[in-house]
């Protein structure tokens, strides 16, 4: 067995993962052999979901080993947002032609790695397989150890070729690339009994410094969070954190529990989306670093915080009530999202008229219905057709989704916001909610909806 057969084998197998534990020996096995249905990488292939776990990671180059369309369909196709670096925006690629094809593209990638280093002296370079370099065989771990050897520096190879599988596997073949090559290759400067990792959570729009103001208050760091706004050292010394919490539902759960594993962090999973969801996931943290040594004190104060951030944010969520009051939200997300985005959702007053649990976990579809007492307005599956109905017969006032689905809604003549990847906004923490709830507002009372529902001229006169 290939070691990238043997790899995504074990991805399959992760006990952490209940989606595919819950699958028979014979599913799992043609998971990993699932052929995508032709136009599906734009809904994430395993290399996307590769590079987009590791591309917040800031002051690494990453060079994309593959024809020049794979880069250009994944570079910097989210607003992971950094605090200082900018080589992750700079998109690199060995954009390989039919000559390498014939004779291989091996030489070529070295190169680009020396490039790569001379031109910009990263502190490591992350180097991705896709397909068609995969097919035609050449062999990024031995070009990456070469280089490493050559250039002593770490060149990280991340094997997840789109052919693979679908974005979700790719997300955890990155954290498989990180356990590998990069924790525990570093030490901090210094430790505390204060120091967490965050997982799975990708700064997009910026939602981590939403959220860092309220852990520096309790004296609590972010040793490292993978991996948005991270810098390679930051992942590399990750070992030493006390505690961690996955954010991103699933998709980095092989790498909280092997950390569990090999370095004894537990962690647990929380979302900062929502207020209430926000302050469970603050005790969350306080209880586990009390747990590991940190003074019991802790929980005190964080209490305080959570008493303090909830006063100040429903009075500002009042105001938004009475407006929202009968009005129906369709949320088209999945994951974490689709219990997350509910919950915080009810909580500024709005009511759910369906949510999508395409790609929720059993877990996730669990916590839907805790919330929403019922899964009477979970779905499974929802082709435009279905969501055209809906808006235009006025079954839903307003529908949150991804970009793709925007048309639907603009069709239909609906309110819409996008609440996925490409969102501009930041909705996390107790500044996010109110950032989500205004949006929310400025969307559905928008004076357009009454002009583009008008019936045009001609048609009056019918
Ligand atoms: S890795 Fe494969 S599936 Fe993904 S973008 Fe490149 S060619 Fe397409």
């Amino acid at each position: 067995m290939s070691t990238l057969t043997q790899k995504v084998q074990d991805v399959f197998n992760e006990p952490g993962c209940d989606h595919n534990q819950s699958k028979s020996a014979k599913e799992r096995k043609k998971g990993c052999t699932k052929q995508l249905t032709p136009g599906a990488a734009a809904g994430g292939c395993a290399f996307d979901g590769a590079k987009i776990a590791l591309q917040p990671i800031t002051d690494v180059a990453h060079i994309v080993h593959g024809p020049i369309a794979c880069e250009g369909n994944s570079w910097d196709n989210r607003h992971a947002a950094s605090s200082g670096p900018t080589l992750y925006r700079t998109g690199f690629t060995t954009d390989i032609n039919e000559l390498d094809v014939i004779y291989g593209g091996e030489k070529r990638l070295f190169k680009a790695i020396r490039e790569a280093i001379e031109k910009y002296d990263p502190p490591a370079v992350f180097v991705y397989q896709t397909c068609v370099t995969a097919m035609i065989g050449d062999d990024i771990e031995a070009v990456c150890r070469a280089a490493r050897e050559k250039f002593g520096k770490p060149v990280i190879p991340v094997n997840a070729p789109g052919f693979v599988g679908a974005k979700n596997l790719g997300n955890k073949l990155a954290g498989e690339a990180l356990l590998e090559y990069v924790i525990g290759t570093e030490e901090p400067d210094y430790v505390t009994p204060y120091d967490i990792n965050i997982i799975g959570e990708y700064n997009l729009v910026g939602e981590l410094w939403q959220v860092r103001p309220l852990l520096d208050k309790l004296g609590i760091r972010i040793l490292s969070c993978i991996s948005g706004d991270a810098k390679y050292r930051e992942v590399a010394y990750s070992h030493r954190a006390k505690a961690a919490m996955m954010v991103c539902s699933k998709a980095m759960i092989n790498v909280a529990r092997k950390m569990e594993e090999r370095y004894d962090i537990p962690f647990f999973e929380g979302s900062f989306y929502g207020v209430s969801d926000t302050s469970e996931s603050l005790r969350n943290i306080a209880k586990l670093l009390v747990e590991r040594g940190a003074d019991a004190g802790l929980i005190e104060r964080t209490e305080a915080l959570i008493a303090e951030e909830e006063a100040r944010v429903w009075q500002q969520l009042a105001p938004f009530k009475p407006r929202f009051e009968g009005k129906r939200v369709l949320l088209m997300t999945g994951g974490v999202k689709s219990w997350s985005v509910v919950a915080a959702l009810q909580e500024a007053g709005l009511e759910i008229a369906g949510t999508s649990v395409k790609k929720s976990t059993k877990e996730d579809k669990d916590r839907i219905k805790e919330i929403m007492g019922t899964d009477a307005h979970m779905f499974e599956e929802m082709p435009p057709r279905e969501m055209y109905k809906i808006l235009r017969d006025a079954k839903a006032d307003i529908m949150l989704s991804g970009g793709r689905s925007q048309f639907v809604a603009l069709k239909a003549k609906t309110p819409w916001l996008d609440i996925n990847q490409e969102r501009h906004y930041a909705y996390a923490g107790y500044v996010g909610i109110i950032e989500l709830v205004r949006e929310i507002d400025k969307a559905l009372f928008n004076p357009v909806w009454e002009q583009v529902r008008r019936p045009a001229p001609w048609e009056k006169e019918v």
